[in-house]
């Protein structure tokens, strides 16, 4: 069995252990120091939540190999601007450290707004900002008193959490700007998108179906996301909350200060992406819409079954391992891979709440190792004992499997194809069934490990 460390041993279960009143599995909180988590630092938890927004300007306040480290990172899509595709740093040096930072910040600031004439700026904080006590807030309302735009501080320094705080922080940012337009125009049936990134161009199909439904999207948040568009979406009647690790606390916000109530959804596989239409349409309380949204679902799957049925003998009782930053796509995964005759073995995330594991862990097969906050080791011992045949994952997920043989489905930043709505389910069988498939495994026999002699703990295997 894998080794956990002694200070992760509440991290990791096995489903239906830790249901009928055994504790919760141990998660939100900080890394254990030496495990060496395959999680990203505080601002770049920010990063990826904002970036997104095409219109405004991204500059990272700290040394360059912050912002180089999250230039592009999410790769989201943009029907116009691409301002956001540019990573800007201040270059913080020795010197900054020793006499300050904010001379510097306040000169790029100036320099970039003229340049690029963004509709708002948002300063991200690093670590090395938090250590020298730059005032950021100070800075970017002096330079948004002269300029005229928006320029938000997001208090993302690296140390301050784990990733999930950086999400936080990014809300916190985004909470300044909705309110402060007008909401002329808006309408009684309509939403804002919160926490879809817009990879390969998801938000249009989306905001597709729900044009289709009768629906007004006001706002994206952020893929695909406009300043002005942020700026009124407290006009919106209903938020959808797709990432929930990342937006709902913006989510709750706008609930507590505008009364906007928001659904949880997720776009990933037949069964979850129907169930956001229909609970739009029941929202709403709109049978017309609700016979809309039948229409949608009957169409998408009609078109999407056709690859699934020739996929499937392929991948019918296949292994499939999943470990991806948030626990709600999870929770969609692991029904998505059995529309596809596929046993998930492994789940695990970066970032999810006693709640999202209690969904996991009641969802999957008995036996089904439940992870919070992994690790390379960890991961690649539960591949190999788990004798896995494809691991869904994000980019540093994809060395782990590959370098033990098994195939891999990349469902996070780097992906190029379009994984939501119908049309992505058919997308994603296609990937998973060239990846398991391909006849590279032949040439990459499977490492295997001795059993180690400590179990998991409540192992039911
Ligand atoms: S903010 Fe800190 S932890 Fe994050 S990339 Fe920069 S230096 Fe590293």
């Amino acid at each position: 069995m894998a080794r956990i460390l002694k200070a992760r041993e509440g991290q990791v279960t096995r489903s239906r252990i830790s249901v009928d009143g055994a504790p919760d599995l141990d998660c939100d909180r900080r890394s254990v120091a030496g495990s060496v988590s395959q999680r990203a630092c505080t601002f770049c938890g920010s990063r990826v939540v904002l970036y997104p927004i095409a219109d405004a300007l991204h500059l990272v306040h700290g040394p360059v190999g912050c912002a180089v480290y999250t230039w592009d990172i999410r790769g989201a899509l943009s029907s116009g601007p691409q301002l956001h595709r540019l990573s800007f740093s201040t270059d913080l040096r020795e010197r900054h450290v020793v006499f300050g930072g904010e001379q510097q910040l306040e000169a790029s600031l100036v320099e970039l707004i003229a340049r690029h004439r963004p509709n708002a700026a948002f300063v991200y904080a690093t670590c090395i900002v938090g250590v020298i006590g730059d005032d950021v807030d100070a800075v970017c309302r002096a330079v948004s008193g002269r300029t005229g735009i928006p320029v938000i501080p997001v208090r993302s320094e690296g140390f301050r959490g784990s990733k999930r705080d950086g999400y936080s922080a990014a809300c916190r940012a985004l909470e300044s700007l909705v309110g402060t337009a007008p909401t002329d125009g808006v309408t009684a049936h309509s939403v804002n998108l919160l926490g879809d990134f817009n990879l390969a161009g998801e938000i249009w199909i989306i905001r597709d179906y729900l044009e289709r439904l009768g629906v007004q999207v006001v706002a994206n948040l952020t893929g695909d996301g406009r300043v002005a568009d942020i700026r009124r979406a407290h006009g919106a009647a209903l938020n959808l909350v797709q990432c929930s690790g990342s937006t709902v606390g913006l989510a709750e916000h706008l609930r507590e200060r505008y009364g906007q109530p928001y659904l949880r959804v997720s776009y990933f596989g037949f069964e979850d992406m129907a169930e956001a239409l229909y609970g739009v349409a029941r929202h709403f309380k709109d049978p017309q819409m609700m016979l809309r949204a039948r229409e949608i679902v009957a169409e998408g799957i009609t078109e999407a079954m056709p690859v699934i049925r020739a996929v499937r003998p392929d991948l019918e009782g296949k292994r499939a391992a999943i470990y991806v930053g948030g626990a709600f796509k999870a929770v969609s995964l692991v029904r998505a891979l059995r529309t596809l005759g596929m046993r998930t073995v492994m789940v695990g995330s970066q970032t999810g709440t006693a709640e999202d594991y209690r969904t996991l862990t009641a969802l999957c097969d008995p036996g089904t190792v439940v992870v919070d906050d992994s690790n390379p080791l960890e991961l690649a011992s539960f591949l190999v004992e788990e004798d896995v045949d494809l691991f869904v994952g994000g980019v540093k997920e994809r060395p782990v499997a590959y370098k033990l043989g098994v195939a891999f489905c990349d469902h996070n930043h780097e992906r190029k194809i379009a994984l939501e709505g119908f049309v992505g389910m058919a997308n994603f069988a296609k990937e998973v069934h060239a990846s398991v498939t391909s006849p590279v495994w032949q040439l990459t026999p499977r490492r295997r490990r001795e059993p180690s002699p400590s179990p998991l703990p409540g192992a039911v295997r």
